[in-house]
């Protein structure tokens, strides 16, 4: 259990829960200029760095929960200053000491992930329920691929479109995977930025223990977030697997003759860098390969794209709270995706997905544009499912 002292000063509080890189701002206000709440609203990201800095952050403001965790700003800062751990920091000293206001909706879906290992409240015996109909294995010892789903495309109706692509995918290439089902949970990566910095830890020593014990060697994904915390935050605490976001691994069967396709797909599609798969972990090209690969699809580009890709606002465990309407990111993308003329918008994550699928019906664009993940139009040019 965390143990942080509600009677410090705020500076000293943060800074014991993980907000040491406050100590390099020197104020420059190049974060507040790049963060992409500026196209839809407010949110001075230099000063409440230095509200921490003097001792005189507001736990109480809905600013500690606004952080997307997108990366644009600590890519820019020319001190090289930790934004996001700032920000995980006011988090956690909010829910260990019980100071501030926690979103009812984040509140939830923290209890859910805490007792049941996802977001949904879901049962755990149901977690391989989108797998039932296609055949999918048990993973044991020796077997090549563990397949981690993420718990939006094991639960959610609609995204299971995205791991039941996916294992259509692998199971017509002949690759040998298998899934953990009930054995695994939440990767833990969003409730962690959310504060919740014990359910992280317990969550990744039960997948890291059933990982072991199942002796899994490489785990494809098809999350960024996963990718994000089996890859960079599970080694220190003793996880040790080769981790490929799926696109890397279709990217990489490709080159070596392993992938084709038989059917075109001829639509305009455009993509959007994922900020977990892009700007967090520098993999840009892989997904784009894979659509470039696909025949008949022509690939477009946002304005913003690469490095400086816009957000869809679902980082940082704000994918389980409500964003008014006005105030949506991927409401912007949607926008410009229908101005550039593309048919499609091809994902490369969970959270993205539910983000766009939410902002076309919420916009009443069904009619104008269509949103899949890159799974989905790979098992489509491969099955013309
Ligand atoms: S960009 Fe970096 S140095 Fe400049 S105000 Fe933001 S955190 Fe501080
Ligand atoms: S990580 Fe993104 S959302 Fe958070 S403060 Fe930086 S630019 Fe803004």
């Amino acid at each position: 259990m965390e143990v942080l002292s509600p009677y410090k000063e705020a500076t000293d509080v943060i800074l014991e829960a993980g907000g040491e890189p406050l100590k390099l701002c020197y104020q420059c206000g190049t974060c507040t200029a790049v963060c992409p709440w500026n196209l839809v609203r407010s949110f001075p990201v230099r000063r409440i760095i230095h509200e921490a800095q003097l001792g005189a952050t507001d736990f109480g403001s809905e600013d500690v929960w606004a952080c997307a965790t997108c990366g644009a700003c600590v890519q820019r800062c020319p001190r090289g200053v930790e934004i996001i751990d700032i920000m995980r920091a006011m988090r956690r000293a909010v829910v260990s000491l019980g100071i501030g206001i926690v979103s009812d909706a984040l509140r939830i879906s923290a209890k859910n992930i805490a007792g049941v290992g996802n977001p949904l409240g879901e049962e755990p015996e149901k977690r391989a329920d989108w797998a039932k109909e296609l055949g999918v294995k048990r993973f044991t010892p020796g077997t090549e691929i563990l397949y981690f789903p993420c718990c939006v495309p094991a639960y959610d109706p609609d995204a299971k479109r995205i791991s039941q692509a996916t294992a259509t995918v692998l199971s017509k290439l002949g690759i040998d995977f298998g899934i953990l089902g009930s054995e695994e949970k939440c990767c833990g990566e969003a409730i962690r930025k959310a504060g919740h910095e014990d359910t992280f830890q317990s969550l990744a020593q039960s997948n890291i223990a059933a990982f072991n014990d199942n002796d899994v060697k490489t785990v494809v994904v098809s999350s960024p977030h996963c990718y994000h915390a089996f890859k960079n935050e599970y080694p220190e605490l003793g996880g040790k697997f080769q981790v490929l976001h799926i696109t890397q691994y279709l990217a990489s069967l490709i080159d070596q003759g392993k992938l084709n396709f038989s059917k075109e797909i001829k639509k305009k599609v455009i993509y959007s860098d994922p900020c977990y798969l892009g700007r967090h972990n520098g993999i840009y090209d892989e997904p784009r390969k894979v659509l470039q690969s696909i025949p008949g699809l022509e690939l477009m580009e946002f304005p913003d794209s690469n490095e400086d890709a816009l957000c869809c606002g679902g980082g940082g465990g704000r994918i389980w709270m409500d964003t008014p309407k006005g105030e949506r990111f991927s409401d912007i993308r949607v926008e410009q995706a229908i101005e550039k003329g593309a048919e499609i918008i091809a994902l490369a994550c969970p959270y993205c997905f539910l983000n766009y699928r939410d902002s076309v019906l919420s916009m009443d664009k069904t009619e104008a544009i269509e949103v899949k993940d890159i799974a989905e139009l790979v098992a489509e040019a491969m099955t013309g499912l």
